[in-house]
C-alpha cells in the first residue's frame, strides 16, 4: 500500500496546519498536502483574539508574539451613521489582543509548526480526487509540482482544509449551498502613508460602510495598510457595465468614506489590486464516515467581521478534539462527529446572524448588542449587553461553548435565533424562520427566495434540533490531553 498514514490532511492554510499540527501532538501519523509551496499570498490578514488560546495550545504562541506582527486590540466602525469602537475583553483586567498579520508569513509559520511537531509536510502536492469504500473516503491521488505523475495516500481519516477549493464537496459530495445575500465581490490593495486611526482600541480595524457595501482598513507591519471594497455582485457588475472600472468603483467608495477618504487622504497605493469574490456558504454536512471538513472547506462567512481564521482554527481544535477520542477509542465516529457537526455550524450560525444584523443597516448600535446577548448563553445587565456582541465578534464565546456541555449551548443559541426576526426567510418546506410578520412584502422572486432556502435549511441542519443522543453533553477538553469528555 503506497504511502499509509493515519491522517490525511487536504491544505495547509491556518485551518490545515492547526488539525494536522494537534493531532501530531497527540501522536497520531500525520500526513499533509499542500498544493502550494510556502510562503504563498493569502487574504485574510485580521484574526480574531480567539486564536490566541489556540496558538498557545499547538505551542507556537511564542513564535507568533516574537515576530512582530501588528498588535490588534478591537475594531472600530462607522457603519450606517453611527461610531462606535469595540475594545476585547470584558474589562481593564481581562483586555484581550489579537494581530493584524501577513498572511504569507503567519501561515508559513503555523505550517513549519505543524512540521516541526511531527507532520509529514509536502508542499507542491495537489489533491487531485480521493478514492472511497462505500461512503468513506480512503485515500488520495496526487501530483507533484504540476507532473502528471499521478501518487496515492492511502489513510483511515481525512481532513479536508483546502479552503474555498473544498475539494471534498466540490469535487465529491457536492453538497455546497451558497447564501444568496452575501454574493459579494471585494476589490482591495495595500498603502503606505496612511494616518493611522485616531479613533478606536490600538491597531484596530477600521470597519466604514458606505452606499453599496463596506470598506476595511487594516494596519499592518511596516507601514502598511491593507484596505478593501466589499460590495454586493449585482451592483458591481451593474457599474460595471455602465462603463465604471474596478479601480474606478475602489477609489468612488474610499472618496464615499469619511473614515477611509480621511485615513488615505495622504496616502498612497502601492500595489496593483485585486479582486476575488467572497460568496457566503455552506454545505449539508461538516463531517461525514471517515471525514471532516475545516474551515472554508465547510463553510464560509463574508469578511465583516474577520472571523474567516478563527472559524477555520476553531473549527480545526474541534475536529482534532473528536478525531484524538475516536482513535483512542473513547468515543465511537459517529458521536464525536455528531459534536463536531453541531459545534462548529453553531458557530458559524451564530456569526451569520450577527453580521445578517449588521447589513440591515438602519437598525441601530442599541439593537446588535441587544441581538447578539440573545445568542450568548449569558445573562446580561442592560449595561453589559455591548459585552456579549464584543464576545461573540472576539471569538470567545465560541471557545466558551465548546468547553460547556455541548447540547446546552446548541439549544440555547439555537432558540435565540430562531427567535431572530430578521430571519424573513422561509425554508424550502415553505415554514418561516423566526417570528411571521403578516404585512411584510415579499420582494423576492422566487428563484432568490427558494436559493434562501436552500441555504438555510443546509445551514440549520444537523444543528436544529435536541442533540443526538450520543453526543449530549459532550465537550472539548485540553488537558491532560486533547479530546473530548463527557459533561458532569
Ligand atoms: P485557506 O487559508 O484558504 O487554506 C487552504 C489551503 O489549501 C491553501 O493553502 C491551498 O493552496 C490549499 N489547497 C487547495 N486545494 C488543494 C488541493 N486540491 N490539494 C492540496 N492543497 C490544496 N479572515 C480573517 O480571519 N480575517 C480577515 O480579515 C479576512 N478577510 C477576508 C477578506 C476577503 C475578501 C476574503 C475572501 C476572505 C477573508 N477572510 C478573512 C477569510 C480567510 O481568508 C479564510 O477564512 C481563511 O484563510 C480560511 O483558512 P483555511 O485554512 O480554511 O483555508
Amino acid at each position: 500500500m503506497a504511502n499509509p498514514t493515519q491522517v490525511l490532511v487536504i491544505g495547509g492554510g491556518p485551518g490545515g496546519a492547526t488539525a494536522a499540527g494537534l493531532l501530531a501532538r497527540e501522536g497520531l501519523s500525520v500526513t499533509l498536502l499542500e498544493k502550494q509551496h510556502f510562503p504563498r499570498y493569502h487574504i485574510g490578514e485580521s484574526l480574531l483574539p480567539s486564536c490566541l488560546p489556540i496558538l498557545e495550545l499547538l505551542g507556537v504562541r511564542e513564535k507568533v508574539d516574537a515576530h512582530g506582527f501588528q498588535e490588534k486590540w478591537g475594531a472600530y466602525f462607522d457603519w450606517g451613521g453611527e461610531n462606535w469602537d469595540v475594545t476585547f475583553g470584558a474589562s481593564a483586567e481581562e483586555r484581550r489582543y489579537s494581530f493584524q498579520v501577513d498572511r504569507s508569513t503567519f501561515d508559513k509559520l503555523l505550517l513549519d509548526h505543524a512540521r516541526e511537531l511531527g507532520v509529514r509536510v509536502v508542499e507542491g502536492a495537489e489533491v487531485k480526487r480521493l478514492g472511497f469504500d462505500g461512503e468513506r473516503p480512503t485515500s488520495a491521488v496526487w501530483t507533484l509540482d504540476g507532473s502528471t505523475e499521478e501518487q496515492v495516500t492511502h489513510f483511515d481519516h481525512v481532513i479536508d482544509a483546502s479552503g474555498r477549493a473544498g475539494l471534498l464537496n466540490t469535487r465529491h459530495l457536492r453538497g455546497r449551498r451558497y447564501h444568496d445575500v452575501f454574493r459579494n465581490i471585494a476589490v482591495w490593495g495595500y498603502w503606505e502613508r496612511a494616518k493611522p486611526l485616531a479613533q478606536g482600541p490600538d491597531g484596530a480595524i477600521a470597519i466604514g460602510s458606505v452606499e453599496d457595501g463596506w470598506l476595511w482598513g487594516i494596519p499592518l507591519a511596516g507601514g502598511r495598510f491593507s484596505v478593501g471594497l466589499v460590495t454586493h455582485r449585482d451592483v458591481f457588475n451593474e457599474k460595471r457595465q455602465a462603463g465604471a472600472t474596478s479601480e474606478e468603483l475602489y477609489h468612488a467608495a474610499i472618496a464615499e468614506s469619511g473614515l477611509l477618504g480621511d485615513l488615505l487622504a495622504t496616502a498612497e497605493l502601492v500595489t496593483d489590486l485585486r479582486t476575488e469574490k467572497d460568496y457566503s456558504y455552506t454545505s449539508e454536512r461538516f463531517a461525514g464516515p471517515g471525514y471532516f471538513l475545516v474551515g472554508d472547506a465547510a463553510c464560509f462567512l463574508d469578511p465583516l467581521l474577520s472571523t474567516g481564521v478563527h472559524l477555520a482554527m476553531y473549527s480545526a481544535m474541534l475536529a482534532a478534539a473528536s478525531l484524538a477520542s475516536v482513535t483512542r477509542g473513547e468515543f465511537a465516529e459517529a458521536e464525536a462527529q455528531a459534536l463536531y457537526e453541531r459545534s462548529y455550524r453553531q458557530a458559524y450560525l451564530r456569526l451569520l446572524v450577527v453580521v445578517s444584523n449588521l447589513y440591515q443597516q438602519n437598525k441601530g448600535k442599541d439593537s446588535y448588542f441587544w441581538e447578539a446577548q440573545r445568542l450568548t448563553l449569558r445573562d446580561c445587565s442592560a449595561e453589559e449587553l455591548k459585552q456579549s456582541f464584543v464576545e461573540i465578534v472576539s471569538g470567545i464565546e465560541d471557545l466558551r461553548d465548546s468547553q460547556a456541555a455541548l447540547d446546552l449551548a446548541v439549544e440555547t443559541t439555537g432558540r435565540a435565533m430562531s427567535e431572530w426576526e430578521g430571519w424573513n426567510w422561509r425554508s424550502s418546506s415553505g415554514e418561516r424562520w423566526g417570528k411571521a410578520d403578516p404585512n411584510e412584502p415579499t420582494a423576492d422572486d422566487p428563484e432568490t427566495a427558494g436559493a434562501r432556502a436552500q441555504f438555510f435549511d443546509t445551514a440549520l441542519q444537523r444543528t436544529a434540533g435536541p442533540a443526538p443522543e450520543g453526543a449530549k453533553g459532550l465537550y472539548v477538553v485540553t488537558e491532560p490531553r486533547l479530546g473530548l469528555a463527557v459533561y458532569g
